[in-house]
């Protein structure tokens, strides 16, 4: 399926909603269009859903048969690599080298969750209960059974949307749950290829459900429908909010990979060129639009010039283009809508004293396009330093010694992730320790791989993806009492 065919299949989708245009971030224009499909789709999709959980046409597979149906979907994405990649840079901008490196970290998802499917298990328990007379023991063989959830519902953001949909689908199809798949309404196209393979490669009808719409009606209707048991949410604080409030009807249980203001604290003993380095691409490669970026940067004061102008000279240096220019490092925003927020903030911080290092504007181009931005003289009561911007913005901030360091970085409602750049490797230990965050790493940045948990303290989130922890999301636990 190429690039043109996803552009016309999704015009062709049906719909009872407003028609929704997909824009080029690159050139401004429209691509192609299509039509919210409205909450009667929903419904539909749900009862596709729970017939296909009901009659155990996959939920029912022995797991080493599911596994088996994966690693052909996971061979699938290979096959089709080069239209995932034309596909998500096409509709998000995103340089090519980026979409291509990340298909194969898609195929991994589902042959790394094949591998979990024939060791779904519970555990036993060997238990003697006080019986009735006195000095007696009733003996009890107690066990746990691990159950899929049933209909669960999977809602995504724009920003990395194949990576996105299949840190979703794969451990939901590998715990033996039916899906309803929601993508971001600015990026659906790819979904749309992954959803033909996975039907090709095996998976039964109703088992995987397409929705293609806005978050507020689509992605509403999900969220309070009483026949989904599980939301798996990535998007924004506000959002997973929203779907909290909205599950409180049937009491669905709700799983959230949130937002973030991570910290990056760079200390005078690190390796200099790689902190700056790390710390550059930490925040300004894919135009600051990853959950993880760093977008605050406390440096010890001894250093703290040096690292500015090292960041500085990175950020002058990265070439921001579209997918098919030469030597690009980094895309453009996703949307008009994003460019005004990321843009207002620089101006509401600009106006509040914030003195702009490198940056500050647009670039003189089509396109959504905003210049890597530093910012200093940045005071904590600032919008910018407490809110996500999720732009190519950064304040860096001096810090004297390892409490201040602390006290400032865990100054957040947020607590996805953090990175600590020291050669001192107590003191990188004894700080990850310190960190209020759910992902924190020494010496290196935007790390992640399939086996290790991901999840967000405080207001980033609930829940973890990737790993065993990830599985454990779409399943239930039931206790099981026999007396002997
Ligand atoms: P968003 O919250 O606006 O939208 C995310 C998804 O939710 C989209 O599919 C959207 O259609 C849907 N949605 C919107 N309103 C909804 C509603 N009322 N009910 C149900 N669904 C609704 O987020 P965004 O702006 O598209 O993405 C950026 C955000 O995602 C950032 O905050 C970023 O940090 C976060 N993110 C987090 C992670 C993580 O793993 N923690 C990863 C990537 C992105």
């Amino acid at each position: 399926m190429t690039l043109q065919s996803v552009l016309d299949e999704i015009r062709e989708r049906p719909g009872t909603g407003d028609v929704i245009p997909i824009i080029d971030p690159v050139t401004e224009e429209q691509i192609t269009e299509f039509t919210d499909c409205g909450a009667e789709a929903v419904d539909d999709a749900v009862t596709r859903a729970r017939a296909s959980f009901d009659a155990g046409v996959w939920s029912g597979l022995p797991g080493r048969e599911r596994a088996k149906i994966m690693w052909r979907i996971a061979d699938l994405i290979d096959e089709h690599a080069a239209d995932f990649a034309e596909i998500d840079s096409a509709n998000t901008g995103m340089m090519k080298l980026q979409s291509e490196m990340v298909v194969p970290t898609c195929a991994e998802f589902f042959r790394y969750y094949a591998g979990w499917c024939s060791k779904i298990n519970g555990t036993a328990y060997d238990v003697k209960t006080t019986g009735i007379a006195a000095d007696s023991y009733v003996d009890l063989h107690a066990y746990t059974l691990k159950e899929p959830y049933g209909v669960v519902g999977l809602i995504f953001p724009w920003n990395g949307p194949i990576f996105n949909a299949c840190a979703k689908i794969a451990p939901a199809l590998a715990a033996g749950c039916s899906s309803l798949v929601k993508p971001a309404e600015e990026t659906p196209l790819s979904a749309l290829l992954l959803d033909r393979l996975i039907h090709q490669a095996g998976v039964p009808e109703g088992v995987v459900n397409l929705i293609t719409g806005y978050g507020h009606t689509a992605g509403a209707a999900i969220s309070a429908h009483p026949g989904v048991e599980k939301v798996a949410f990535t998007g924004s604080t506000e959002v997973g909010k929203e779907i909290v409030r909205a599950s409180a009807g049937n009491l669905k249980k709700v799983m959230l990979e949130l937002g973030g203001k991570s910290p990056v604290l760079i200390f005078d003993d690190a390796n200099l060129d790689q902190a700056i380095f790390g710390a550059a691409m930490g925040i300004f490669v894919h135009s600051g639009q990853g959950c993880v970026c760093g977008s605050r940067i406390f440096v010890q004061r001894g250093v703290y010039d040096r690292v500015v102008e090292g960041i500085a000279g990175v950020a002058n240096f990265m070439k921001y283009g579209g997918p098919s220019e030469e030597g690009v490092m980094s895309g453009p925003l996703i949307s008009a809508k994003q460019l005004d927020r990321v843009m207002g903030f620089i101006d509401e911080g600009k106006r509040d004293g914030a003195e702009v290092v490198t940056g500050g504007h647009r670039l003189d181009r089509k396109g959504y396009f905003v210049h890597p931005t530093i910012l200093t003289n940045v005071d904590p009561g600032m919008r910018l330093y407490r809110q996500e911007i999720f732009g190519p913005v950064v304040s860096i901030i001096p810090f004297d010694d390892e409490d201040e360091a602390i006290a400032m970085a865990n100054d957040t409602d947020y607590g996805l992730a953090g990175t600590v750049w020291t050669t001192n490797i107590s003191r990188g230990h004894r700080l990850v320790k310190r960190l209020q965050a759910g992902s924190v790493q020494i010496n290196c940045q935007l790390i992640f791989d399939h086996d290790v948990p991901f999840g967000g303290y405080k207001q980033s989130g609930w829940g973890h993806e990737f790993g065993k922890e990830g599985l454990e999301g779409y399943l239930k636990t039931k206790s099981v009492w026999a007396q002997l």
